[in-house]
């Protein structure tokens, strides 16, 4: 009899919980420089991997998505409910997290000792996020169109936080293929599909070093993050601890009630199934905190193991991790109001309701890099009058909630992958193939 292998997801949360215990042990026994030397190294290789493939993955899937609908109407359908649910999710977000913020108010559990501490500690930090998104706030309303289309094909590719400008050129490439009469364009089909498949393959081979990338991942964030002073990092933690459960209880909220409810009410699609298949990305959404590197993953377990089809995953996942920020914006609209409240500022409704739009704005702006959310958060601070300086307060525990964010980001990707599939009946059951 076959012996039972574990699963891929077991393994990595082995990884996860070994790379926990390690960082900690090392920062209390003083290794962190071996850690970073000889650990961390391979938590790099690990990222650069799956960065590698990520832009040539989402050439070849969206060309060979797009140009496998049958006409152009489909695909102007396809993204318009795409945006239209991708929208619709982020302004639910924001709103759940404004209720928790405004219920817990976790602003008031912040000493005004330890808020001054943690300016004067974070202002350099919170400056230079202040200058990195000025030059956004800086530019005219029709930038963002602008800068979605590359005027140079080979520099777009080669710099992975152009991947809208690579949607763009895929989607633009692959409308000619519809356009085209099929013979003349069997080849560069034909080449696309092949290279496609390769490419997934890539990613089954790079996720099996996952439980190893993971551990060293971890083992080295928490080193870098006690440093040789754990007493303080845990200081620090405390002091945050309120603001940052509110964080969490907010995109607990996203993953335990909100997509659940989604799929209940928009897919036939059972949630422990949803989250069985895509357990290993959010895996990797925690330990790398990118949704644009977890991407060639995501894209692997929702086709393969989901069954949503080529042609819906490989528009609408590279869309989602470049658009669509569920944890981010969720988490930019706690942030603001706790800064208000340790501020004590009262921030009026219609302040609350400007926090809505600019945090959906900003989190569509968001990179799907680490830290990204926090640059944009600045633009949400500015538009209800608060000063960008409180943005110091955030910063120490910014790199952990980037990580659960980034697991709410790459969930909310999959679920509306499942729900755009299920409704354009281009979701196949693979209960037998799994
Ligand atoms: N790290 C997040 C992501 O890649 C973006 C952010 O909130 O900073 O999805």
């Amino acid at each position: 009899m076959k012996k039972k292998k574990l699963a891929l997801h077991w393994k990595i949360i082995i990884g996860l919980v070994l790379g926990v215990l390690f960082g900690l042990l090392s920062s209390s026994m003083g290794w962190n420089d071996f850690v970073l030397d000889w650990i961390k190294p391979v938590g790099t290789v690990f990222v650069n991997l799956l960065k590698l493939i990520a832009m040539p993955l989402v050439v070849a899937s969206l060309i060979v998505g797009v140009s496998s609908l049958s006409d152009v109407s489909k695909l102007s359908r396809l993204g318009g409910k795409t945006i239209g649910i991708y929208l619709a999710t982020t302004v639910i977000a924001i709103t759940i997290g404004l209720v928790t913020v405004n219920v817990l108010q976790p602003g008031s559990y912040l000493s005004t000792q330890k808020r001054d501490e943690l300016k004067s500690r974070y202002a350099t930090e919170a400056a230079s996020k202040s200058e990195k998104a000025e030059m956004v706030t800086e530019q005219g309303p029709l930038q963002p169109l602008v800068d979605m289309v590359p005027d140079n094909l080979f520099k777009a590719l080669g710099d992975n936080t152009n991947m809208l400008q690579v949607v763009f050129f895929a989607v633009f490439f692959g409308i000619a293929l519809i356009l085209l009469p099929r013979e003349k364009t069997t080849h560069v089909r034909g080449f696309f599909e092949g290279v496609n498949e390769i490419i997934l393959k890539l990613v089954d081979l790079i996720m099996g070093m996952a439980p190893y990338g993971v551990f060293a991942l971890l083992a080295s964030l928490i080193a870098e993050f006690a440093g040789n002073n754990p007493a303080d990092a845990i200081e620090l933690l405390q002091a945050l601890s309120m603001y940052s459960l509110t964080v969490i209880i907010g995109l607990g909220a996203m993953i335990f009630i909100i997509y659940p409810l989604i799929f209940k009410l928009f897919t036939k699609f059972k949630y422990a199934r949803f989250f069985k298949g895509i357990a290993p990305a959010q895996m990797l959404a925690f330990s790398t905190s990118s949704s644009s590197a977890t991407l060639p993953v995501t894209m692997e377990r929702v086709e393969d193991h989901l069954g949503v089809s080529d042609e819906v995953s490989s528009f609408v996942l590279p869309l989602g991790a470049t658009i669509n920020m569920d944890g981010t914006s969720l988490y930019q609209a706690v942030a603001t109001v706790f800064i208000a409240q340790a501020f004590g500022t009262d921030l009026s409704l219609t302040q609350q309701l400007t926090i809505v739009l600019t945090a959906t704005l900003a989190s569509i702006g968001s990179a799907g890099v680490p830290g990204a959310g926090m640059v944009m958060l600045v633009i949400v601070l500015e538009s209800v009058g608060l000063d960008t300086a409180g943005i110091a307060l955030v910063v120490a525990v910014d790199r952990i909630l980037d990580m659960v964010r980034t697991v709410v980001n790459v969930t909310g990707d999959a679920t509306v992958a499942v729900v755009v599939a299920s409704s354009e009946g281009q979701l196949r059951d693979v209960t037998e193939e799994e």
